[in-house]
């Protein structure tokens, strides 16, 4: 499904964010993206979501070169991308089912129908009946349930979660992954960049680790050592 061919990324500064990277993604996989501060991980997450483009290598999703796609394409590619952010970032002024609504909207999707999948999406994530709250009246778990809910409204076929507990206690977390695996249960393939040892360590799924820009380790139902 996601295919990294030797991608390297030279930041205009000298910085070597990325070093020869290739990686393999099949459909349906659960990949947990690890490694240290600086390591490479939100270049990388750069990199699939098209903000940026490699210096060298290539980035093929499906039968695609994103690498080569059309500065006209890129919006259409993101549309098969779902991303959740450490900080959720939702609308603030805007209600539970507008933010979800609005994700529906932008992609052009119809009243009707947004209106069918609404409370499919907001059943899935755990906010039936939260949909004419704010964000500022929800905790930081329910907003990320939020931001999780915009981001499959649309269907994905990757769904990318950058850091997406980074900002909830233990207990929040461990809730957010029973979230995510039920989504990996219903067919997501998800990448998720952490620091958590506990959830990685606990899941036992894929995990791809980067030190210094290389990847140092490929490991199928790995822990994070
Ligand atoms: P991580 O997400 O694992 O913390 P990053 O991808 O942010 O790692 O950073 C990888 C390397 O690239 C680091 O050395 C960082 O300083 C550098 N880097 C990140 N973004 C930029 C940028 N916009 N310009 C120059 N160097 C950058």
């Amino acid at each position: 499904m996601l295919e990294l061919k030797e991608v390297s990324m030279h930041y205009p500064t000298g910085n070597v964010a990325l070093g020869d990277v290739s990686i393999e993604i099949d459909r349906g996989e659960f990949v947990f993206l690890i490694g240290a501060s600086g390591a490479g991980k939100s270049t990388l997450i750069k990199l699939l979501t098209k903000e940026l483009s490699p210096t060298s290598g290539q980035l093929w999703f499906e039968d695609k070169n994103v690498t080569k796609l059309h500065k006209r394409r890129i919006p259409l590619y993101r549309r098969s991308l779902g991303i959740v952010f450490q900080d959720y970032r939702l609308l603030e002024r805007e209600t539970v089912a507008e933010n979800v609504a609005f994700a529906m909207r932008i992609v052009g999707k119809k009243n009707r129908e947004i209106r069918k999948t609404l409370p499919l999406v907001l059943n899935l994530v755990g906010l039936s009946g939260k949909e004419k709250i704010f964000p500022d009246q929800l905790s930081g778990g329910e907003q990320q349930r939020v931001s999780i809910a915009r981001a499959i409204a649309n269907n994905p076929k990757l769904l990318i979660c950058d850091e997406p507990t980074g900002n909830l206690d233990p207990a929040t977390s461990w809730e957010l992954m029973d979230l995510l695996s039920k989504l990996h249960n219903h067919g997501t393939t998800i990448i998720m960049a952490t620091h958590s040892k506990d959830i990685v360590n606990a899941m036992q799924k894929r995990v791809i680790e980067l030190r210094d820009g290389k990847l140092v380790r490929d490991q199928e139902q790995g822990g994070y050592i």
